[in-house]
């Protein structure tokens, strides 16, 4: 069965494409649906974004559909960037600019007020609307200075509870066990089972 993930983001749809191996669908990004319009990510949470996308697309591509949206809560910064995350420096900003400014908003904050999370939703839908809205959360600490070269985004900067590298630094099969994404994955998977199955018998 065919599943179609709402992203062109190619370093989620790694993670997504690991962590749902085993249910052995064949994955489709955005870029594989000729005529795909960019879903305007303009709700006011990331899980109205999540059921956006995933709703939209799902009309639009005829197929069972899931859609993430992530959002960086800085409790210093009394939750920002959150939904706006990934247009904290301005629309367009790269993931560089982004960090740049979360570290200057948080210039002079002490290492035990920089906690943060990041709160993913992942919404699955089909042509008929939505099936249904998982979250995961992973707690965490902003650090002062980018570590790392993996991951994307805020990873260089984030260091989840439990851990001392930050998500820039550990591998990625760390990362996707403890990660928000990782763990709204796990519940999206268990949705997914079920959908399939329902669907099979
Ligand atoms: P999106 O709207 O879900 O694509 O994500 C918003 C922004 O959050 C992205 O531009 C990234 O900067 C950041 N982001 C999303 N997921 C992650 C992650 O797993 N690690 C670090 N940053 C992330």
């Amino acid at each position: 069965m065919q599943l179609l993930v709402a992203t062109r983001n190619k370093h989620k749809l790694k993670e997504i494409a690991a962590i749902l191996e085993e249910l052995k669908l064949d994955l489709l990004s955005a870029a594989d649906i000729p005529g795909l319009a960019d879903i305007v990510e303009d709700a006011p949470t990331v899980r109205d974004n999540a059921i956006k996308k995933a709703v939209e697309t799902a009309k639009f591509a005829k197929m069972l559909t899931i859609a993430d949206d992530t959002g960086l809560e800085v409790d210093a910064l009394n939750g920002e960037p959150g939904v706006r995350s990934a247009r904290y420096a301005g629309d367009d900003a790269s993931y560089f600019e982004n960090n740049k400014k979360l570290l200057s908003n948080l210039h002079g904050v002490p290492a035990e007020k920089r906690t943060a999370r990041f709160r993913c939703v992942i919404a699955i839908a089909d042509e008929k609307g939505l099936v249904e809205c998982v979250e995961g959360i992973c707690n965490g600490t902003i650090i002062a200075d980018e570590k790392g070269g993996g991951g994307f985004g805020y990873d260089p900067l984030f260091i989840a509870d439990g851990q001392v590298k930050t998500f820039a630094e550990i591998s990625p099969d760390v990362k996707n066990r403890i990660s928000h994404r990782g763990k709204a994955l796990q519940k999206a998977w268990a949705v997914l089972s079920r959908y399939l199955r329902e669907r099979a018998g």
